[in-house]
């Protein structure tokens, strides 16, 4: 018996071209924040007076706009600061992007060793060696204990992109493989 029909957009019109009818996943904009698969729908002004633009979908929208109350409230020369950190973030970001085009054939992807050599660890590190090797740097470098420190807020970002990247082809890995 056919489930009912039913709109899974909760009320927002705008994702029902996300649908199935909809343009193909590749042609659709992702969301902005690193690791969020979403479609980005959401614009967001990534400084003040200036025309480029983030899209979030509509949580991280909502998060970044939290954000931007604070933003508001800097002088001109922290809120430069700031926009410096961001535009090092979205670098971060497209670094993460290129990894992730290297696709894992049972050996490791050129993304993974470059992934690696971030943290520091030799081509045939096991999960344990990445586990406690990402949780160290993104420790280090995390903006709670680096407040202000844009180096610091790089080299975190770049872990978590580096973090990600393994353990997508991981998984992707294990499921090629299938279980041992
Ligand atoms: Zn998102």
């Amino acid at each position: 018996m056919p489930r009912q029909r039913r709109s899974n957009d909760w009320g927002f019109p705008r994702w029902r071209a996300y649908g199935a009818a909809g343009a193909p996943p590749e042609a659709q904009r992702r969301c902005d924040r690193t690791g969020c698969d979403r479609p980005g729908t959401c614009p967001a002004p990534k400084a003040p007076n200036r025309p480029e633009r983030w899209w979030f979908c509509a949580e991280h929208a909502a998060d970044y706009n939290r954000q931007w109350d604070y933003f508001a409230a800097l002088s001109e020369e922290e809120a430069a600061a700031q926009a410096e950190s961001e535009a090092r973030g979205a670098r971060a970001y497209q670094r993460a992007r290129h990894w992730d085009w290297g696709e894992g054939d049972g050996s490791r992807s050129r993304a993974e060793l470059d992934a690696l050599r971030l943290f520091d660890l030799p081509p045939d590190a096991d999960e344990a060696d990445i586990k406690a090797a990402h949780r160290r740097m993104a420790k280090a470098n995390h903006p709670d204990v680096n407040p202000g420190n844009v180096e610091a807020a790089d080299r975190f970002q770049a872990a978590q992109a580096a973090y990600e990247v393994l353990t997508r082809a991981s998984a992707a890995r294990a499921t090629r493989n299938g279980p041992r």
